[in-house]
């Protein structure tokens, strides 16, 4: 029997990616491809990248660069590496790619991933090909499920795509070029995925997508449905016991979705909605399609909805023309929603995006200067929200094994990671956890109903 091939894939970027990447070797396992974690003894290397920011860029082509010492020493070992650049970068320079590096064989776009067993076997056999096509068919009706041996491997915890592709034209952003207009899932095709996820020990889904919450997956009632109504369905699932969504686009927050937050108890209470920036100008130029004022109504809409609701958002600082008094407004936004965390990023002129083509465009230092300010405030923000979960008692749950013997690292509802004395048989269980201490990294806990010191279980006094 020959021994498998092996395929390594790295990431870049967004969830949505991760998700891409799991379906990519979920559809190479029939082909004789097992996963690998490193380069060094792949067969096939597959770099899944990001194109958001230019650094994102960058770093694809300095791989690239290990990649091509690595090809070139197998090659004096007798051995055939194939190189495969997938994602947006691929999408988006294609042809760029193939000239500037002639160590890849393969460049293929989110939209061809179905295509890949066969895309690879043209690789292999000498041709440099490049598919970067939005192909008619549903890739995701193509693409492999993983088995259950994969998704008993990759976690208790699972990333859904529901949509993809967006079409608000963001000035700043590559996404609607690089992903496409957006396309959302058929509702039953989601839920049959989700039970699977389930049945093979999945206890959370995050469901993914550029603009999740633009999600109108046609129902099993022939109608389009929201994705407040979708979340619904997959609480219906058994042994789905957590549900979140992400990213979401603030003029998207319709009423159910807002409901969900208030009927679902398996919806936790994290609500990711980037604003970018705090003035109106500013919101105007980036064609946001959204005023400041309206993101404060949504997020006081889902306060009222689930009180104890946390919010995080992705703040964009030194947009062409942004002046002190725009960056103040984002300053006082922070003050006046107060965020669990949130992503601080100094604007990236992308090629072929309006905001690339603006006047104004801000000096580095100006940026650097905005983005350590802002960046200090989330700080702040993040640490007072860690702190205040000292003493108080959430359900965690455990996804893996911990820093220590004897420990499980899991997640309180809000995300943060929470260390816990606590058996291995665990690992899928959620369970009430109350918090002890904190550091950089961690919230540190102890099963409820044990003793802090020595995690031992405290026994009821006889009579008390
Ligand atoms: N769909 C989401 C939304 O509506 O905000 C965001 C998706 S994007 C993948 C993630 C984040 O990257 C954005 O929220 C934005 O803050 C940041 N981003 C996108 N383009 C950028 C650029 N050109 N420069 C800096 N940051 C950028
Ligand atoms: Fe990009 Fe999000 Fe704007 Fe769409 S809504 S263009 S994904 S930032």
């Amino acid at each position: 029997m020959t021994s498998p091939r092996k395929v390594h894939i790295k990431s870049f970027g967004c969830q949505m990616n991760v998700y891409d990447s799991f379906r990519m070797a979920d559809t190479l396992a029939p082909e004789g491809f097992a996963e690998t974690g490193t380069a060094e003894d792949a067969d096939l290397v597959i770099l899944n990248t990001c194109h958001i920011r230019e650094k994102a860029t960058e770093k694809v082509y300095s791989e690239l660069g290990y990649l091509r010492l690595l090809k070139e020493q197998a090659a004096a070992d007798g051995r055939r590496v194939t190189v495969a650049v997938a994602g947006c970068v691929a999408q988006a320079e294609g042809k760029e790619i193939m000239r500037r590096a002639k160590v890849v064989d393969l460049v293929v776009g989110p939209q061809s991933y179905h295509r890949l067993p066969g895309l690879i076997a043209r690789a292999e056999g000498g041709e440099r090909v490049v598919d970067t096509e939005f192909p008619p068919e549903d890739k995701f009706d193509i693409l492999r499920a993983p088995s259950r041996e994969a998704t008993r491997r990759r976690g208790v915890s699972a990333f859904v795509t529901v949509q993809e592709g967006c079409d608000k034209f963001c000035t700043f952003c590559v996404v609607p070029y690089t992903r496409g207009v957006e396309v959302s899932r058929p509702v039953e095709k989601i839920f049959a995925e989700v039970a699977r996820l389930a049945e093979a020990g999945v206890r959370e889904v995050t469901l993914i997508g550029q603009n999740v919450n633009a999600y109108h997956g046609e129902g099993a009632d022939g109608r389009d449905w929201t994705l407040g109504k979708l979340l619904h369905r997959i609480a219906e699932v058994p042994g789905i016991a957590r549900l979140r969504y992400t990213t979401s686009h603030p003029g998207d927050m319709d009423q159910s979705l807002i409901d969900a937050h208030r009927d679902l108890p398996a919806l936790m209470p994290v609500l990711h909605l980037p604003v970018q920036s705090g003035s109106d100008r500013i919101l105007a130029a980036m064609n946001r399609r959204h005023t400041r004022a309206h993101y404060l109504a949504v997020i006081a809409q889902a306060r009222r909805a689930r009180p104890d609701i946390a919010f995080t958002s992705d703040f964009i600082v030194g947009f062409p023309g942004e002046d002190e008094d725009d960056f103040r407004a984002t300053l006082s936004l922070v003050d006046e929603v107060g965020y669990s965390s949130a992503y601080t990023f100094k604007f990236s002129a992308r090629p072929g995006t309006p905001a690339a083509e603006m006047d104004d465009q801000l000096p580095e230092d100006v940026k650097s200067e905005r983005l350590q300010r802002l960046q200090r405030a989330i700080d702040r923000q993040y640490a007072a929200f860690r702190a205040q979960c000292v003493g108080r008692t959430f359900d965690v749950l455990f996804e893996r094994t911990g820093r220590y013997p004897g420990q499980l690292a899991g997640r309180s509802p809000y995300l943060l990671p929470v260390q816990v004395m606590a058996p291995a048989s665990m690992i899928g269980a959620i369970a009430p956890v109350r918090i002890t201490e904190i550091s950089a990294n961690s919230l540190f806990g102890v099963l409820a109903g044990h003793d802090a010191r020595t995690h031992a279980p405290v026994l009821a006094q006889a009579g008390a």
